[in-house]
């Protein structure tokens, strides 16, 4: 996959050009989540002499993988960028002998000399959107713990839990001190409906 980038020279070179770019662009799966459609938006730069302002908004469509049932969903997301960056020297606008370059110090640079890399520069920003814990919808319930179904498709027919559910609470309760789980295998318990009615019950007692 060809990688897009503008070459920004004439805006570092002449203070208070700005100049819009119409972004259609692909990130490669490996460097990204791969995407339904590419990111569309505009990209704005823009010269102040001793600083270049890249701006834009965009949006696309991300493929994620659900946490709860393991399915691919999309996410569509939208973003806005705002990055400054020095720039050194005097522009040969201003003098004939000049010349001003940008200055990225970034440990992930975007600009090589006055060439902007569009493709990292998107990325690092699509990367942001990201979910900590994606779910395909709030009310996914997820897979069986038993046969593995994907019960937004139905139940399974595994036999329904044994034993009185106060019980299970309680040696669930008993369970948790001794052993410590990860909060997403906690929101996934089957339990954890239980555990509501059963409180409500034990407030009459
Ligand atoms: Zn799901
Ligand atoms: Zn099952």
């Amino acid at each position: 996959m060809k990688l897009l980038r503008l070459d920004l020279n004439d805006v570092v070179q002449h203070p208070g050009r700005r100049v819009e770019y119409p972004i259609e662009l692909w990130l490669e799966r490996e460097e990204a989540p791969p995407q339904s459609e590419p990111i569309r938006g505009t990209l704005i730069a823009e010269s102040g002499g001793r600083i270049l302002r890249i701006s834009g908004t965009f949006k696309t469509v991300l493929w994620l993988e659900c946490g709860r049932c393991l399915e691919y969903y999309q996410l569509p997301v939208e973003f806005e960028i705002h990055e400054e960056f020095p720039l050194v020297g005097i522009p040969s606008g201003l003098s004939p002998q000049g010349y001003a370059s940008v200055e990225d110090r970034d440990s992930f640079p975007v600009f090589e000399g006055n060439i902007l890399n569009v493709d990292e520069l998107l990325r690092q920003y699509v990367i942001l959107q990201l979910p900590l814990a994606p779910i395909c919808r709030p009310d996914c319930k997820g897979l069986c713990p038993s046969c593995g179904k994907n019960l937004n498709q139905g139940e399974c027919s595994c036999p329904p839990r044994k034993g009185h559910p106060a019980f299970e609470v309680l040696a669930r309760l008993w369970y948790e001190q001794d052993e410590v789980h990860s909060s997403a295998e906690r929101e996934s318990s089957p339990l954890a409906t239980h555990e509501e009615t059963i409180s409500q019950d034990e407030g009459g007692m």
